[in-house]
């Protein structure tokens, strides 16, 4: 079952925030990463499918808005944990996702 998604204003497209520049975007140019708990680290997982449980974040799969997040701490904060966090899962899947120049 899926939720429809809720109306914001005159918005039909559904807008979320990225965590490292802070600009809305569509949703479907941001991918939501949620936080995986393992032994004493928290990993931050991209959730691809879009269907992982627990809080998200969004984000645009790229090095820069990574970096940004990570330097103002967001991931922290946007998924409410605390403790060193695992961004390696992450940062690999946007390694691939950025076209080489
Ligand atoms: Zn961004």
């Amino acid at each position: 079952m899926t939720r429809p998604p809720r109306e914001t204003g005159r918005l039909t497209e559904v807008l979320r925030t990225c965590i490292g520049c802070r600009e809305r975007a569509d949703k479907t140019t941001l991918v939501r990463v949620v936080a995986a708990r393992e032994s004493d680290i928290t990993v931050v997982t991209p959730d691809l499918s879009r269907s992982l449980p627990g809080r998200g974040a969004h984000l645009h799969p790229t090095a820069r808005c990574l970096e940004l997040a990570t330097r103002r701490k967001a991931f922290g904060r946007a998924l409410r944990v605390e403790g060193p966090l695992d961004l390696t899962r992450l940062s690999a899947m946007i390694d691939e996702a950025t076209p080489a120049e």
